[in-house]
């Protein structure tokens, strides 16, 4: 995990998003076939709404990483785990044309840790060129099917004039 996405390094407290399915997953170790306990938490490392926490089994004494919300997409140009739910806040900011101020007032309130300007930028970044793609794309094709039809138009008139010619020639 790059240090680049971290933000707040410490022992928790206060509110999270998880996904409880991916995150009730991680909480059993098999090798010692008991759960692995909360309280038993040594640090968490918060990427926007998504947080890593490193648990120490009560039985072996080993660290397990538990993640809260589902496995991060690797950006190919840059090598950055992203996660999900930063996507979806990330967009549902755009989207709702509301910014880090407000967004950050909502999590303090329910005391989830704040996300900077810089983390939610560099996830609208991305939103941005995925959007751009699209619309792109978007124009491709309809400028492909208004082609389709410019021709399909032509060949229509041109087969009526055809026929329009032969009836002639029968007069
Ligand atoms: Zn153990």
């Amino acid at each position: 995990m790059g240090q680049h996405n971290l933000l707040i390094d410490y022992v928790a407290s206060g509110r999270r998003i998880s996904e409880l399915d991916t995150f009730a997953e991680q909480l059993w170790y098999s090798d010692c076939d008991i759960p692995i306990p909360l309280r038993s938490l040594e640090r968490e490392s918060v990427y926007g709404l998504t947080s890593v926490l490193l648990i120490i089994c009560e039985q072996c004494h080993i660290v397990h990483k538990v993640v809260t919300n589902k496995t991060p997409v690797r950006e190919e140009d840059t090598g950055i785990q992203k996660y999900a739910v930063n996507y979806k806040v990330a967009t549902a900011i755009l989207d709702g044309g509301s910014g880090e101020v407000q967004i950050n007032i909502i999590l303090s309130v329910l005391n989830i840790p704040a996300m900077t300007s810089h983390f939610i930028k560099r996830y609208e970044r991305t939103i941005d060129v995925a959007m751009e793609h699209v619309a792109k794309e978007s124009c491709r094709d309809i400028i492909a099917l208004n082609k389709k039809l410019t021709i399909e138009a032509r060949e229509q008139e041109a087969s009526v004039n055809s026929l329009s010619t032969n009836y002639n020639c029968m007069l």
